[in-house]
Parts: structure tokens; C-alpha cells; sequence
């Protein structure tokens, strides 16, 4: 049922205005006002809390659909509901889920997540964002980079520091509301692919926050980031499939109109290879998927699960989709035809919510341990 209203939404409302959205950079964020509506954007939130109450099987196969038509749409929908949402949802206390997850979970309110800085993207630990208790309330200082949602968000967690620099105990998770004094976003970026998702600078100058807002207790928020990362590393990797299944279906369709020295192109072997090769990685990188939504589903541990599924994932969408490019050839190399888009977009799974690298050490941190 998801995966149906997911793909007839997806064809019927972003499809026809993908190419649009993406040579404008624009956000289209009466797009996720109607995935709110139908209980998207609070996919894994209890229903007491406004939202739909699904699991993660349900939430990758929203991705999936939503992601074959537009990764950007995708990466936007994966980073409202499992970072910003899904912190509040893990690490909230009962005030603070009431407060925030209706909001949320109906898209009223979009949300953003802040952890990277300018000098510190793998790094996190090292952050310079500072927060510290002046009577009732935090201020913060500091600024965050590539921020999704950083401007048009309503509300965002950000990962400050409480503590020492470079210690995990010394970092901490604080809810920022728009229009909290001393809070601004920066720069948009102008992006090489996922140009309709919006990515820009959080800036914090002398903000001032209520001390309520903190999630959990102080100390706790490098941890619980990791957390929340393990699940969004899931949804990532169903971006990432999404992305790969487009690319390989346009491909297909393709390989089999496309005519040359008087026959279907698909008939040639080194093209028939290459759709093989693509078919299996893509099956492949679905059953990582699967096996990680149904042990986080579980409550299991997902840490190496999560990584291998995003890591393979995001590997499997780049080589898609510039193999899907290579089967189109010259169209293919133009945007009259859908697959330089995949292969833009693609390249972000790659990096997005940890590197390659980064998932690298965490798959050998946890199969050496
Ligand atoms: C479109 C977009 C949206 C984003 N949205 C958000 C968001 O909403 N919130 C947020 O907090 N962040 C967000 N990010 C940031 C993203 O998570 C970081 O870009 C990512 O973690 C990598 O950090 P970095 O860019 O600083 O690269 P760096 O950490 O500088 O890495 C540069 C290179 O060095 C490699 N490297 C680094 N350390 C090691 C190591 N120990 N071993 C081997 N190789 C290493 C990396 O793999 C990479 O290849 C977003 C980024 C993009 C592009």
C-alpha cells in the first residue's frame, strides 16, 4: 500500500517537474506540505504523536518509490524523518516529543539536522559549535555547513559543544526553533546534483535557547548521533537504490528502442552485460537494505548493517548510473534524457551521512572488535 501511494504520488506530483525544480535549485516544499498530508513525513512516528506508525520496511519503500522519480525529493524526505525527526523521536522526552513530533510528523514544521562544520565533516568530534548555560537558557555560537533544510527548516537539532573538544562526552544535542534570537542560516549551496533538496549554513551568534531543549542530558549528544545516524544511514542506502533503480529501468527501455548497425542495442552483449551486472548489485544491495530495516525493526544492533547497506547501496546507485549514461551515449550526456540527472544526483549517497571511507571503518571497527 505504501509502496503504491508512494509511486503514483511520485509520478503524478514531482516526476512532471523534476528537470524544473533541479535547473532552479528550487525546494519544493509544497511537495513535503502534501507527503505530510499522507503521512510521509512521520512514517516511523507513533500515531499518539501525529504520525503513521510504520517501520523501517515501510519507511525505505517510501525512499525507494519517491527517490526512482527524484533522489532529491528523496534525500530531503530520508533527512527530515530519520535525522530531525527520528532524534526527537529516540532521544525526547515525553514534553518534548508532544511539542515537536506533531509538527513534524504532519510537515508543518521541516526539519534539519546539524552536525558537519566547515572543518569538521568525518572529523564531527572535533566540532567548534559551542553552547553554554548562561541562567535558564544555552547560547550558542558557531556555525554548521551543508545543512539540509538549513533555510527552510522550522526547527533543527544541532550538535553542539558543552565540553571538552575532541571527547564524545563533551558534545551535546539542542533543539533550535526558527526564529530563535541569534539564529540565521548562511549560504545556499549551488550543488553539482540533488539541486532541489536545499543545502546551506546554520550560523549561530550569541543564540539563545531555552535550557529545556536539550535532548537527553549534556554529554549524551555524539552518542546519540551516531544512533540516529545508524538508522539514516538505512534510508540513505534506500536513496541510493532508488536512485540506481531509476537509472537501470530508463536503461533497460532504452537498450531495447535504440537501434544500431540494425538491431536493438540490448542484442549486443556488452550491453546486455552491463544490464546483468546492474540488475544483481541493485537485487543485492535490496536485500542489505532489507536485512537492515528488519534488524533495526527488531531493535537489534544495525551499526555494521547500516554501513554495508549504505555503503553498497551508494556504490551500486554511482555505478548505475554511469553505466545507464554510458547505454544512452550522446543523449545521455544531455538533459533532454533522465539519466544525467541519476548520475548526478548518485554521487551524493557516497558521502552524505558518512563517506564511503567513513563506513569502511565502521564495517572493520565491527567485524575486528
Ligand atoms: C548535499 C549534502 C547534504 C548534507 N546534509 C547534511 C545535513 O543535513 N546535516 C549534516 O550534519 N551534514 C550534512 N552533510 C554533510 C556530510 O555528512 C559531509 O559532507 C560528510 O560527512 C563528509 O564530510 P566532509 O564533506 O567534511 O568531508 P571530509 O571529512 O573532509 O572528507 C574528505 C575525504 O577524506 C576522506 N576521509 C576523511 N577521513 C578519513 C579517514 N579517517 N580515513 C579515510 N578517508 C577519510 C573522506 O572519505 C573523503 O573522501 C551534507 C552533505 C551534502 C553534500
Amino acid at each position: 500500500m505504501v509502496q503504491e501511494m508512494a509511486r503514483d504520488f511520485a509520478e503524478k506530483y514531482i516526476r512532471p517537474y523534476v528537470m524544473e525544480w533541479d535547473e532552479a535549485q528550487f525546494f519544493p516544499i509544497d511537495i513535503f506540505k502534501q507527503m505530510g498530508e499522507m503521512g510521509l513525513m512521520g512514517i516511523l512516528v507513533p500515531e499518539e504523536y501525529g504520525g503513521s506508525g510504520f517501520g523501517y520496511q515501510e519507511y525505505v519503500t517510501a525512499i525507494v518509490e519517491v527517490s526512482k522519480v527524484c533522489g532529491s525529493i528523496g534525500l530531503s524526505l530520508a533527512a527530515h524523518n530519520s535525522l530531525c525527526t527520528g532524534h526527537i523521536l529516540t532521544f525526547g522526552n515525553e514534553d518534548q516529543k508532544n511539542r515537536w513530533l506533531p509538527k513534524l510528523a504532519s510537515a508543518e514544521w521541516i526539519g534539519a539536522w546539524g552536525l558537519t562544520e566547515a572543518n569538521t565533516g568525518s572529523d564531527a568530534l572535533r566540532m567548534n559549535t559551542t553552547a553554554v548555560l548562561d541562567g535558564d537558557e544555552y547560547v550558542i555560537n558557531g556555525s554548521k555547513t551543508w545543512i539540509t533544510h538549513g533555510k527552510s527548516g522550522d526547527i533543527a537539532v544541532v550538535m553542539v559543544r558543552t565540553g571538552e573538544k575532541g571527547r564524545a562526552g563533551g558534545i551535546s544535542a539542542i533543539v533550535i526553533e526558527k526564529g530563535s534570537p541569534g539564529f540565521t542560516h548562511g549560504k545556499k549551496e549551488n550543488k553539482l546534483g540533488m539541486r532541489a533538496s536545499e543545502t546551506t549554513e546554520l550560523i549561530f551568534d550569541n543564540c539563545r535557547v531555552p535550557k529545556e531543549n536539550l535532548l537527553g542530558i549534556e554529554g549524551e549528544g555524539f552518542k546519540q548521533a551516531m544512533k540516529v545516524l545508524d538508522g539514516g544511514r538505512i534510508s540513505i542506502a534506500a536513496l541510493a537504490l532508488g536512485i540506481a533503480q531509476g537509472a537501470f529501468l530508463a536503461a533497460v527501455d532504452y537498450a531495447k528502442e535504440r537501434h544500431q548497425f540494425g538491431q536493438p542495442i540490448a542484442s549486443f552483449q556488452g550491453i546486455s552485460f552491463k544490464l546483468a551486472d546492474m540488475a544483481t548489485e541493485i537485487e543485492a544491495a535490496e536485500l542489505l537494505i532489507k536485512n537492515a530495516a528488519d534488524r533495526k525493526n527488531r531493535g537489534l544492533s544495525v551499526v555494521k548493517q547500516s554501513s554495508m547497506a549504505k555503503y553498497y547501496a551508494s556504490e551500486v546507485a554511482v555505478r548505475c548510473a554511469t553505466e545507464a549514461v554510458q547505454i544512452f551515449g550522446g543523449y545521455g550526456y544531455t538533459k533532454d534524457f533522465p539519466v544525467e540527472k541519476y548520475y548526478r544526483d548518485s554521487k551524493l549517497c557516497t558521502i552524505g551521512e558518512g563517506t564511503s571511507e567513513i563506513q569502511k571503518i565502521v564495517i572493520a571497527r565491527e567485524i575486528l572488535k
